[in-house]
């Protein structure tokens, strides 16, 4: 028995650098594609989103000269480096992906459309939504929230390098303590650096849960998947 029918997974670009500086870690792509293929055996319906901090990031772009939109430009083509990063990972192991951009570039994946992700992941194959929304200014923490409501996901697993949400920055704050749930309101009014506004705001407003675990540990995926309370909940 599987705790989700269907899943958005949001990865960070940054975890995907691993130790390194920048780009992409093989080890740790490895290990999410092993991760990944876990759950799809378990047959758990699976859409991913992926961020592009590990490649450029429009905000930090925008602090070095870079023009705002052209860099987020750039942010969402670094996801699509990710996207299909991941995609490449996963068919080595054996798991059948499709790729879909918000911005149209065949022949590199089809254009999104919510019922080409529903036909896909229906059909068996784990679908990775690349581009964020496809507009500047948003993160994928929000692309991923509105790819979750559109693809009619149970839940949003933001997989992340802590194993969930603290009252303060526990790797900064050794006194910090972790939430074992906590209500979409409360990571807003506390300020919590989770996810952006944007993206916690409309998982509220369409009743999309978020769970935050660490992904980083494998094996960590199948836990939340099987039911194991190893993250944080964020609920109405
Ligand atoms: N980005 C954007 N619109 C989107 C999603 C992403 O402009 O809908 C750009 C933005 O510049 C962002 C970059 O892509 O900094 C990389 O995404 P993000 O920072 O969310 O990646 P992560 O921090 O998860 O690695």
């Amino acid at each position: 028995m599987t705790k989700f029918k269907r899943i958005l997974l949001k990865l960070s670009g940054e975890s995907l650098m691993g130790n390194q500086g920048y780009g992409i870690d093989v080890t740790r792509l490895g290990e999410y594609a092993t991760q990944i293929k876990e759950v799809a055996a378990m047959g758990v319906q699976i859409g991913i989103v992926i961020g592009g901090g590990n490649i450029f990031r429009g905000l930090t772009g925008a602090g070095k000269g870079f023009d705002r939109v052209k860099g987020d430009q750039m942010g969402m083509m670094a996801t699509v480096i990710n996207s299909l990063a991941l995609s490449s990972a996963l068919e080595a192991a054996g798991v059948p992906t499709k790729v879909l951009t918000a911005i149209r570039m065949e022949p590199v994946g089809e254009f999104y459309t919510k019922w080409k992700a529903i036909e896909a992941m229906e059909s068996g194959r784990v679908v990775i939504m690349a581009a964020g929304t496809g507009s500047p200014y948003f993160t994928t923490d929000t692309g991923s929230s509105l790819r979750g409501i559109e693809i009619e996901a149970d839940v949003m697993l933001k997989g992340t390098r802590v194993d969930g949400i603290y009252t303060a920055d526990p790797e900064k704050d050794p006194t910090a303590t972790k939430f074992n749930e906590i209500s979409y309101d409360e990571v807003i009014s506390r300020g919590l650096k989770v996810m952006d506004i944007t993206a916690t705001a409309m998982c509220r407003e369409n009743n999309l849960p978020i769970y935050v675990f660490n992904m980083d540990v494998v094996g960590n995926l199948k836990k939340v998947i099987s039911g194991e309370d190893i993250g944080t909940y964020v609920h109405p």
